[in-house]
């Protein structure tokens, strides 16, 4: 078995197949990499709820616990030896490649099923090449694998039947195209190799996983490189790339962009503001007083908390309003969802109590509050009048800023986390300790099964304020739009 850190794994492997720079940066320096994200920690921990629903299926399993790979080795060796039918996290090495194996399950004709758990919600392709890698390092331990599958979420399932939740398809024929023995002696080589490997960025940093390497392959792309370039294929951008043209500004005049390319291209190069404030003044004539200007904060879980929700389901726990009257007169309304109940029905509830049956509703994308407002309707029929009128009362802003208002400023994006600190650059939200809305669920979550009563309000204070600030943000960008 090895001594140094020169061996592969499965992840190892997955990341190779990824990128060799990847897999050559894992191995060697690991320090590189940047530590998962607070929301990349709950995916992670989403999915180990479904690792145990799924082991509960099989009572006959015995877990082999995570320690010393070469322990775990052992130990699943004893099992197989010992006729264990159900191995769950057995580990198994071969010549510089350990693998851990989710569950193996032993037919009566002493070959083996293998079983990948999957936190998504069916088969992807990156899933072969994962179950390749423990095929080959089993059956060159003397185990045969008669057939392989990936259990995967079923999202039509619900609470409170778990194994509703749970859906299984066998891939053995994908599985067995795969050559391993091939790439792991490739890979092998890379990993001992003394430099660098040359990788260029591209579409596989982000596919099919975000690479943890990432700030450090990316450290000095700026927004001016062509790599950046917004709504561009990735062919295309290293097209440019490979021919020479590493910056926006290097585009040859001649060159062939859509109209939104180079609309983009001038505005960067020439650092133009384009407000068209004619369309914007008519476009805000549309609404009607008072103003309530709307943000939903939600959650998608893969096993849900709650009775009658899907895996994955789409659920606002928090909603903050500022509310404009005609006079200028402005006051705030929010829900926050404190206990462990479903958390819908207090907050439409609360939400068909503060937004009156007139005035137009205020939100950056709309389509977004939408959708949620006609799920709440169709959960709760006693509100469904209601919060349909709500609905049909929406105004979006984002609107103005896709049509009638551009900032080279704003880097191609038009997200209200780009908006906001051009139009006022006290206010932005890097300044919160939550500064970012795909984590306000993961806040909210800790809140919900913090004990201490101290952590637990200033968790609240923390998910109020990030909301506060999103509805707070339309309201400063409407009074910018109306004074222009
Ligand atoms: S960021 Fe991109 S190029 Fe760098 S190691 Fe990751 S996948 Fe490879």
């Amino acid at each position: 078995m090895p001594s140094s850190k020169h061996y592969l794994t499965k992840s190892k492997f997955l990341s190779g197949l990824q990128c060799r720079k990847k897999l050559w940066l894992g191995v060697n320096h690991p320090e590189l990499a940047t530590p998962p994200s607070l929301k990349q920690q709950f995916i992670f921990d989403s999915g180990y709820e479904f690792e145990d629903i799924v082991m509960k299926r099989y009572p006959e399993g015995v877990l082999v616990e995570f320690e010393k790979l070469d322990r775990m080795v052992s130990i699943t060796n004893d099992l197989v030896n010992d006729n264990a039918p159900v191995i769950f996290q057995g580990a198994f090495y071969h010549k510089g490649v350990y693998v851990i194996s989710d569950i193996i399950r032993k037919n009566q004709d002493g070959t083996w099923e293998l079983k990948e758990m999957k936190a998504s919600t069916g088969v992807k392709d990156v899933h072969f090449p994962d179950l390749a890698i423990q095929k080959y390092i089993l059956e060159n331990n003397g185990l045969y694998v008669s057939d392989t599958y990936v259990i995967h979420i079923d999202t039509s399932g619900n609470l409170p039947d778990l194994n509703s939740m749970v859906g299984v398809e066998k891939t053995t024929a994908n599985v067995a195209e795969f050559n391993v023995g091939e790439v792991v002696n490739n890979f092998q080589e890379l990993i001992r190799e003394e430099t660098e490997p040359d990788v260029m960025i591209g579409e596989h940093c982000t596919k099919p996983y975000e690479c943890e390497f990432k700030d450090y392959c990316w450290k000095d792309i700026d927004e001016y490189s062509m790599l950046n370039f917004p709504r561009m294929t990735w062919k295309k951008k290293l097209q440019f790339y490979s021919s020479g043209i590493r910056s926006i500004n290097e585009i040859p005049p001649e060159t062939k962009l859509t109209d939104n390319q180079q609309d983009y291209v001038n505005r960067l190069t020439n650092k133009t503001v384009d407000i068209d404030s004619e369309a914007i003044k008519k476009k805000l004539s549309e609404l009607e007083y008072p103003l309530y200007f709307f943000d939903f904060e939600t959650t998608q879980r893969a096993i849900p908390r709650w009775e009658g929700i899907h895996p994955y389901q789409q659920i606002p726990f928090q909603w903050s309003c500022h509310i404009m009257q005609e006079n200028g007169e402005i006051t705030h309304e929010e829900y926050l969802h404190d206990n462990e109940s479903d958390p819908r029905f207090g907050l439409a509830e609360a939400l068909v109590n503060t937004v009156g049956n007139t005035g137009s509703v205020i939100a950056y994308n709309a389509v977004f509050e939408s959708n949620e407002l006609k799920k709440l309707a169709d959960a709760f029929p006693q509100f469904a009048d209601r919060l349909l009128s709500i609905e049909s009362r929406l105004w979006d802003q984002l609107d103005i800023f896709r049509k009638y208002y551009k900032d080279y400023r704003f880097g191609g994006s038009n997200s209200i986390k780009r908006v906001l600190p051009v139009i006022d650059p006290e206010l932005d939200h890097k300044n919160l300790e939550l500064s970012s809305g795909d984590e306000a669920d993961v806040y909210w979550y800790m809140m919900l099964d913090e004990t201490d009563p101290g952590k637990k309000a200033e968790l609240r204070n923390t998910l109020l304020e990030y909301c506060k600030l999103d509805t707070w943000a339309m309201v400063v960008i409407h009074k910018h739009l109306d004074s222009l």
